[in-house]
């Protein structure tokens, strides 16, 4: 399988790339994105055949049908992170909440959030290619909060790779940050930025783009490399996850083989809904994608008034901090997919110059053929929160903003799954808020929670509270040049 780029070829890079090639340098021509030239068939043939499928052999099946350039051993060794989830006879549980919708859980691995899905086998991948090729190479990351961690646990003390993460003082729960600054491993750096997300995002940007801050690299003979969702090895593995919750309908006698069902995704950088996106383009009878935001609901607008319009918004910090977003990165393989090179570019470049661009009435017609969009504010997610668990199940914010788009989105009376992307205990304070507690730290919002709605807290988010500090370092913008340099 090869790779081409969303925004066309400049000429210089190769005019197609392998998977090992778009995933150790995923910047392509004109700062686009790589994207697969075609997609293997999710036909009825193939889930069928995978009814009984371990979570790791319909992964196994799936990337090899992809054609692939990795050795069958290392996918294989790289799968087998899902052993450290939960349950390692199934990494992704599916709960029911309604007689029509369901809960796939993505959160069940070392940092209870969805991103351990993708970042796990990816982060064994990209550390055997580069010790493969005996090259050294740096990710550099900006968070939100759940990215950063799951990106230095999965390349925590991996050879040929060195991790640098920058998140958002103030930005993140108590538990993201802990889970960040004890994370010891002699290749991690973590660095504290004064700022919001965009604003670290933007730091990154412009860090990375600098040419001296390139030659830097060079003279040390490192590589750049991303882990975050422009990376394509990341969306490779957030395909999967949704061929499996339709399969645990199937298995559970909720729906038969080939009946359609809703996916709801709450979004940020869209790469779980770009997952589902192909999941759907490949064969899976889903019937539509319901794209669940927060009140930075940009992405509301572009999939209901075909409108992307960064002039008019301020970044607006709510309690589902990970879908505080408003450049969207994935967006743009959509558009690729629907409206091809030209005029994604065109699209792209209308965003950087002009902070906005609208989509013609057509081409809004494509967009909405496979998605529809809601969102909800912080009241209202708390409000699902606690009428969940007064039913008995508990759902952090991020999973609450799906309710709203599953309850008012739905034309067809069909079974929906919603994603659960973070587990309650990276958000328990506005878990105990919503419960009817108002309480500041996360541990005390974390005991009480669990004492009061009978949830277990998983022993290495205990453990986080025990753990030595290991990364102390918070600074202004300008100065994470220094510390970079200081770190490599
Ligand atoms: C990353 C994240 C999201 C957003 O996912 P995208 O793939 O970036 O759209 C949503 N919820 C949680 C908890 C996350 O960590």
């Amino acid at each position: 399988m090869q790779f081409i780029e969303t925004r066309g070829n400049d000429g210089i890079k190769p005019q197609s790339v392998t998977f090992s090639q778009a995933i150790l340098s995923p910047s392509a021509s004109f700062g686009g994105l790589y994207v697969p030239t075609a997609l293997p068939s999710l036909d009825k043939a193939f889930l069928e055949s995978h009814l009984s499928s371990h979570y790791k052999v319909l992964a196994l099946d799936f990337l090899q049908k992809f054609g692939i350039d990795i050795d069958k051993e290392v996918i294989q060794a790289a799968l087998d992170r899902y052993d450290a989830f939960d349950d390692a006879s199934n990494p992704v549980p599916l709960a029911k909440i309604e007689e029509d919708c369901f809960v796939s859980e993505l959160y069940h691995g070392p940092t209870r959030a969805f991103k351990d899905m993708a970042l796990q086998p990816f982060g064994y991948i990209l550390s055997k290619l580069a010790q493969q090729k005996n090259e050294n190479y740096l990710i550099m990351a900006a968070t939100s909060g759940d990215t950063g961690p799951a990106t230095l646990e999965t390349f925590k003390n991996q050879d040929n790779i060195k991790v640098a993460c920058l998140y958002p003082d103030g930005g993140t729960s108590d538990v993201q940050r802990l889970q960040m600054v004890t994370e010891d491993g002699k290749n991690l750096k973590v660095i504290g930025v004064k700022g919001n997300f965009d604003d670290t995002q933007n730091t990154l940007k412009a860090l990375l783009a600098s040419e001296d801050f390139k030659k830097e690299l060079q003279d040390r003979g490192i590589k750049l490399s991303a882990a975050n969702s422009v990376n394509f090895g990341r969306i490779i593995f957030q395909i999967i996850y949704h061929i499996h919750s339709y399969l645990e309908l199937v298995r559970k006698g909720e729906i038969q083989m080939g009946e359609k069902i809703y996916l709801v995704v709450p979004s940020g950088n869209f790469g779980n809904a770009l997952g589902a996106y192909y999941a759907k383009k490949a064969g899976l009878p889903i019937e539509k994608i319901l794209i669940s935001s927060n009140i930075n609901n940009i992405l509301t607008d572009w999939i209901t008034k075909g409108e992307y319009d960064l002039t008019t918004r301020t970044l607006i910090q709510t309690e589902s901090p990970a879908m505080d977003i408003l450049k969207s990165s994935n967006v743009e393989r959509i558009m690729f997919d629907k409206f091809g090179p030209v005029r994604t570019k065109e699209l792209m470049e209308a965003l950087e110059r002009d902070g906005k661009y609208q989509l013609t009435d057509a081409e809004l017609e494509m967009l909405r053929k496979d998605f529809d969009a809601s969102f909800s504010d912080d009241v209202t997610c708390e409000t699902v929160i606690g009428k969940y668990a007064k039913k008995g199940y508990i759902m952090d914010p991020h999973t609450a903003t799906c309710i709203r788009a599953y309850e008012k989105l739905r034309d067809k009376p069909l079974k929906t799954v919603i994603y659960s992307t973070a587990e309650w205990t990276k958000f328990s304070p506005t878990v105990a808020k919503s419960l009817g507690k108002s309480v500041e730290g996360d541990i005390e919002a974390l005991q009480w929670v669990s004492e009061h709605a009978h949830v277990r807290i998983p022993e290495m988010i205990h453990a986080l509270f025990a753990k030595p500090i290991v990364h102390q370092v918070v600074v202004e913008k300008d100065s994470i040049k220094g510390e970079m340099l200081d770190f490599l």
